[in-house]
């Protein structure tokens, strides 16, 4: 089956119709058309996943697509046109161009904590740059899935854009066949299967992976802002957003403010009941719950730790000073638990952040602006915020990715339309005047030639 969808859209992509950019934009717009009538399913969906509050659904998933899609349709002409560059001396007289070109048939693999989001966001960047594609959303929200799926067989023919569902037996095969461009979304392990199985063809690919994101909160901070940003930014979802802090350093002499500050904001946003409150995400699924319980097993908890194995609940919980050789510390959490560690000197601070491979998100709540710019200078990390967390990811014009093993690549707005294009050179050269130095036999002097980097 899967090699009939890939055949189909290759010989779809032949007929030259995603060529059009008219007709992208038909298919743009039929796509937000049927988002907006679908909005108030999808947001069921993501409740019946994982009780995700309706306003996080439409914040992070749907009106974040709807705000790119609104975007992607006002630039699409402009991006879509060859765009002229200086020529050089050496050319003259020519014109330059860089024509951004489909490469073809794109697979989209998605993953299950904003499992609309990531997997419509890549896909409108394919769809506007002219390819076709299949998308594979994650197993673990069935329901957000069936959702993506019907949406997606309403709006288009298979041959142009089509979804397969399915696991990690399904995602393989789909990874055997020949793509043009694989964009993954996904854990740093599964992103290296992925771009083993793309080196086989010479695929290129995004990779958008995760990480252990650090969250600095130094001795200048404002503490009771840093509290507050940080609460939102770790429990938003419980915990499960890749941009999330997973842990906190904090300058040992406001730790206890600090602490007093995240426990008084916890409460302030969930209630003394996180378990009634509506606002509160659950676990996504029973084995990912089993696994933040025994990351706490042995831990000083410091709030929180409450769970309910009915339905997946885990509380936000803050963790004080865990090993850094502990479960805890040893990868990325991915959930609602906040580990509060202590350090003296920026060389603690230098410990933990090399301790782990480049994140891909790091935060400093700081007043102090030369060390807000060090660990900016420092760090290799895929984005941040100064004194916020997570809102990165809010600016279109900013690129949206990791580095090292936090990923390759980056989207969002006009670059998600670059990465889904080969950026083809052209020189168009005209015939009127012909240079003669270049041909053979050269009998252009040497003193010359030694000039010729000014004609480049
Ligand atoms: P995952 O890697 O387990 O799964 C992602 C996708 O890959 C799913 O569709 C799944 O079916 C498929 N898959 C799983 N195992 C596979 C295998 N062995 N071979 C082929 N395909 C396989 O990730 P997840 O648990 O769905 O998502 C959580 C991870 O994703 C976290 O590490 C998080 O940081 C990261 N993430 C990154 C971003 C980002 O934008 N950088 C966004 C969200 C999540």
């Amino acid at each position: 089956m899967i090699t009939e969808i890939l055949q189909r859209q290759h010989d779809f992509f032949q007929t030259q119709q995603t060529k059009d950019v008219s007709f992208r934009k038909k298919s743009l717009k039929r796509l937000q058309e049927e988002i907006v009538k679908r909005e108030d399913a999808i947001c069921d969906a993501l409740y019946a996943d994982f009780k995700k509050p309706k306003f996080e659904t439409l914040a992070a998933e749907t009106q974040f697509v709807l705000a790119e899609l609104k975007y992607t349709l006002k630039k699409i002409d402009r991006w879509a046109r060859p765009k002229r560059v200086s020529a050089s001396w050496m050319n003259w007289p020519s014109s330059d161009y860089i024509y951004k070109e489909p490469y073809g048939a794109v697979l989209i693999i998605a993953p299950w904590n904003y499992p609309f989001q990531l997997a419509i966001a890549p896909l409108i960047g394919a769809i506007a740059a002219g390819n076709t594609a299949v998308v594979k959303p994650s197993e673990v929200t069935p329901h957000t899935a069936a959702v993506i799926s019907e949406i997606i067989k309403a709006v288009f023919d298979p041959a142009h854009v089509a979804v397969v569902e399915g696991g990690v037996a399904v995602s393989q095969q789909l990874l055997a066949e020949k793509w043009d461009y694989i964009f993954f979304t996904g854990s740093t392990q599964v992103g290296k299967i992925v771009y083993e199985s793309a080196a086989k063809h010479l695929t290129p690919v995004t990779l958008e992976l995760g990480g252990k994101n650090p969250c600095i909160v130094d001795a200048t901070a404002n503490i009771d802002l840093a509290a507050k940003r940080i609460v939102w930014g770790k429990f938003l979802n419980a915990g499960q957003t890749c941009i999330a802090s997973d842990y906190i350093l904090v300058h040992e002499s406001v730790k206890d403010k600090l602490v007093d500050a995240l426990k008084e904001n916890i409460t302030k946003c969930y209630g003394e009941n996180v378990e009634a409150s509506p606002d509160f995400s659950r676990t996504v699924s029973q084995k990912h719950y089993t696994g933040l319980r025994d990351m706490l097993e042995g831990e000083d908890i410091l709030f929180g730790g409450h769970s309910n194995d009915t339905d997946n609940y885990l509380s936000p919980t803050l963790v004080n000073e865990p090993k850094m050789n502990s479960k805890l510390m040893a990868g990325e959490i991915f959930g609602p638990i906040l580990p509060i560690i202590s350090y003296k000197t920026e060389d603690d601070i230098h410990t933990y952040i090399s301790n782990y491979g480049k994140p891909l998100a790091a935060y400093v709540f700081s007043n102090n602006k030369e060390f807000q710019e060090k660990i900016i200078d420092t760090y290799s990390f895929g984005g941040g915020a100064i004194n916020d967390t997570v809102i990165q990811i809010t600016n279109k014009l900013l690129p949206f990715g990791g580095v090292g093993q936090s990923g390759i690549g980056a989207y969002h707005g006009k670059i998600s339309f670059d990465i889904f294009s080969h950026h083809k050179a052209i020189i168009k050269k005209a015939n009127w005047f012909e240079a003669p130095v270049r041909y053979p036999p050269y009998n252009v002097p040497i003193k010359f030639a030694k000039k010729i980097k000014h004609l480049f």
